[in-house]
């Protein structure tokens, strides 16, 4: 009996009747048709072995410029070791996804400013996030968004948020120069890198605040401040990024010496190296189907809210064509795999398309975080699971077979089984939009509360009490992004 009530329990809180029967299709592979959005989730998946690359392979470097790419790369491929160079020229085009694939770096520079940098450095910033490592080099800087000396610059868009270095407003700067202190002797790009001369074409950059400095050249940059030669960033997530300011296609002028070629052969390959992610895609991708998601049915967004009348507090990942979105049921039957090492807590295998397995994944990139593969059929697995071990198959759910995945920070509670929840709250009248949720737990509806029911497939607002103390019965508020991570829920892609 107790058994009974318990799944009972379970299903009420994780499937509202009108989820079951009158869901539009909120799997990744449901929708009305057209191209996947160029986003993340799509380009992350051209890496899925990105951390268990061999490492006898040759790293995979493409350049890109708006002029000078072609001689660059066969310039740098005639003088370094261990990396095959292509070249995309980027004047006027705007990379695709596509052409990223297959590439385990990206090395940008530009020599004279151009008019494309915004869309240009949009798409390698996503493919920095997809986990493509990047390299920035001379003369970026004199398109970089705080460069005055051509007058206002458009910048490079997203790409500059993960930069490690910046313009120093001036940018490239043209007198002779050599390197000066090496700050970090240690560090891979470092390792057989102990002197640069430079005539002309270096220097004109600063850190950014992200950035941390490996050598310096030996006199100031404009403002007076360290002029760094090489610099480097871990973003939170995607790839590695480095910078150095000094320009790649010196070889077609001379004027240089040092161990130049040596200092480009190390910054490609160790952003290469990747971004030591431990999470690992809970679905493999095969021929033609890759794993994606949708803008409707990621975390938190208002289209899913508006559809289904609750905040989604999860990502409904699916096996789909590239570049396709209709209906399908190809996901249905397809195992799910663990994202990270793990423990299980609770295996629900008898509740139809609402079965689901919570697992205790205390170190995914640093969170320690418990996971719900929601809509599968859970394979009976020992307590312990190692990343990318099979947990179960996606269930049959026609058109809209998918896993869905929660992934709550607060690992103490149990969203199998939590009813409401009171928080404090912060509300957007005007769009019904709860923007910030604080002191949840508690029990008693008072002033300037809200209840909330929780579930790992949706936090659904139930009543709440305004600050005269009237009570409204609702549940018509929807929760945005920024709410729900205070709730706990955080997005798959944030692990990356
Ligand atoms: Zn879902």
């Amino acid at each position: 009996m107790k058994k009974f009530i318990h799944l009972l329990l379970a299903v009420f809180v994780v499937c509202p009747v009108s989820y079951a029967f009158t869901s539009p299709g909120n799997g990744a592979d449901s929708g009305t048709g057209g191209a996947i959005p160029a986003t993340k989730n799509v380009l992350w998946h051209y890496f899925p072995d990105k951390d268990v690359k061999n490492p006898t392979q040759n790293t995979n470097v493409l350049v890109m410029s708006n002029q000078y790419e072609d001689f660059a790369a066969q310039d740098l491929e005639a003088n370094t070791s261990g990396i095959n160079f292509a070249s995309l020229n980027v004047s006027s085009y705007v990379p695709q996804p596509a052409d990223f694939s297959g590439y385990d770096a990206v090395l940008l520079f530009e020599d004279g400013i151009f008019n494309n940098t915004i869309d240009v450095g949009n798409a390698i910033y996503n493919y920095q996030q997809g986990g493509g490592g990047v390299v920035l080099a001379t003369f970026v800087d004199q398109d970089w968004s705080n460069n005055t000396k051509y007058g206002p610059r458009p910048g490079w868009g997203n790409l500059e948020s993960v930069s490690p270095l910046i313009s120093d407003t001036q940018g490239c700067e043209y007198n002779a120069d050599n390197m000066g202190t090496i700050l970090d002797p240690g560090h891979p790009i470092m390792n057989g890198v102990n002197s640069l001369y430079a005539d002309s074409y270096r220097g004109g950059t600063q850190l950014s605040p992200d950035g941390t400095a490996l050598a310096l050249w030996s006199t100031p940059n404009f403002l007076g401040t360290n002029d760094p030669i090489v610099a480097i960033y871990t973003p939170v997530t995607g790839g590695r990024t480095a910078a150095i300011s000094v320009m790649p296609h010196y070889g077609n002028f001379g004027g240089f010496s040092g161990d130049y070629y040596r200092l480009f052969q190390n910054a490609l390959q160790w952003v290469a190296g990747g971004n030591d992610s431990n999470v690992v895609p809970p679905l493999h991708q095969e021929s033609n189907l890759i794993m994606t998601s949708s803008d409707y049915s990621n975390f938190s967004t208002l289209a899913y809210y508006n559809a289904m009348k609750i905040n989604h507090s999860g990502v409904d990942l699916a096996l789909s064509r590239y570049g396709t979105r209709t209906a399908s049921k190809v996901s249905a039957g397809k195992e799910v795999h663990a994202i990270c090492d793990g423990t299980v807590e609770f295996t629900h295998s008898d509740g139809g398309l609402y079965s689901f397995m919570k697992v205790h994944h205390p170190d995914c990139n640093g969170q320690d975080i418990m996971a719900y593969y929601g809509h599968i059929s859970p394979y009976e697995v020992s307590t312990e699971v190692i990343k990318d071990d099979p947990v179960g198959t996606i269930k049959d759910w026609a058109n809209n077979s998918h896993v869905h995945l929660t992934l709550d920070t607060k690992t103490n509670r149990d969203l199998k089984s939590i009813k409401y929840e009171i928080c404090s709250f912060t509300l957007d009248a005007a769009t019904n939009t709860v923007t910030s949720l604080t002191n949840c737990g508690g029990t008693s509806l008072t002033r300037g509360k809200i209840k909330l029911k929780i579930g790992w497939g949706q936090v659904k607002t139930l009543a709440y009490r305004d600050n005269q103390g009237h009570l409204h019965n609702t549940s018509n508020f929807y929760i945005n992004e920024n709410a729900m991570r205070q709730l706990g829920f955080i997005d798959f892609f944030d692990l990356y």
